[in-house]
């Protein structure tokens, strides 16, 4: 099994690291991965300059671009063989709810899945890497599931509680839930004088209920969640159809 392996915190990140060495010991792997922390970026490409491709003492690929930057090019030229699956993450810190709409570390794995190839975006529920070591050996058994009963290519995001291996729960299948709208900004000033802005927390659980992403998680479990890429809203295109018709 070949994989590539990508994130958003950057490839010096304890996350990614702890990631590939679990992950080698079960497959060929490549990492190519941000040159510094670009979580946040979502789906973004860089289309207003060139994108560099440098190689780290321990192999690692890193890119002074986005998580989506780094599989794009893996994917469209710079690696030699397609890999069977791309992996991202461990992200420092959840991705849940509305958070996958803003994550980097999702939108690595859907740029994959975008090119057909199935990808798993995995985090840690709370950032600071407590039990990363954990997290990586499970992340390890899921990408040995193979997920056959899933129609290929599959997109997962997956997240998992920061305990001891043998404390961490079962797999459970979930949905996204909501959180309510972010915390406000935050306003300062710059040393000159000059207002700046910093963007404020996300916002607190709103849907937690069961079957959720966050619900799961706060039982000790993993959270599996199958995403999709098509944002059309089903039922509003039917009001709309009949609304203008
Ligand atoms: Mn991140």
């Amino acid at each position: 099994m070949r994989i590539l392996i990508s994130n958003d915190d950057g490839y010096l990140a304890p996350g990614i690291n702890a990631l590939a060495d679990a992950l080698a010991t079960v497959a060929d792997i490549v990492v190519v991965a941000p040159d510094s922390n670009r979580s946040g970026a979502s789906n973004s490409l860089s289309l207003d300059r060139p994108l560099s491709v440098s190689k780290a003492a321990n192999g690692f690929y890193f890119v002074n671009g986005t998580p989506t930057d780094c599989v794009h090019i893996a994917l469209t030229g710079m690696l030699d063989a397609r890999p069977d699956l791309v992996v991202s993450g461990i992200n420092n810190g959840q991705n849940m709810g509305d958070d996958t709409l803003y994550s980097g570390t999702v939108a690595a794995a859907t740029e994959a899945y975008l090119f057909g190839i199935p990808a798993i975006a995995f985090s840690q529920v709370h950032g600071g890497w407590a039990e990363v070591e954990s997290a990586a050996r499970v992340a390890r058994e899921i990408v040995l599931r193979r997920f056959e009963m899933l129609e290929s290519p599959f997109l997962l995001n997956v997240n998992i509680p920061n305990l001891p291996y043998d404390q961490i729960g079962p797999l459970v299948p979930t949905r996204l839930g909501r959180r309510h709208q972010s915390e406000p900004v935050i306003r300062s000033q710059d040393p000159r004088g000059r207002e700046i802005f910093w963007i404020g927390a996300p916002g607190a659980c709103r849907d937690a209920g069961e079957g959720t992403d966050f619900h799961a998680t706060s039982k000790g479990c993993v959270s599996v969640t199958p995403l999709q890429v098509d944002l059309t809203h089903r039922d509003q295109l039917d009001l709309l159809r009949r609304g203008l018709g």
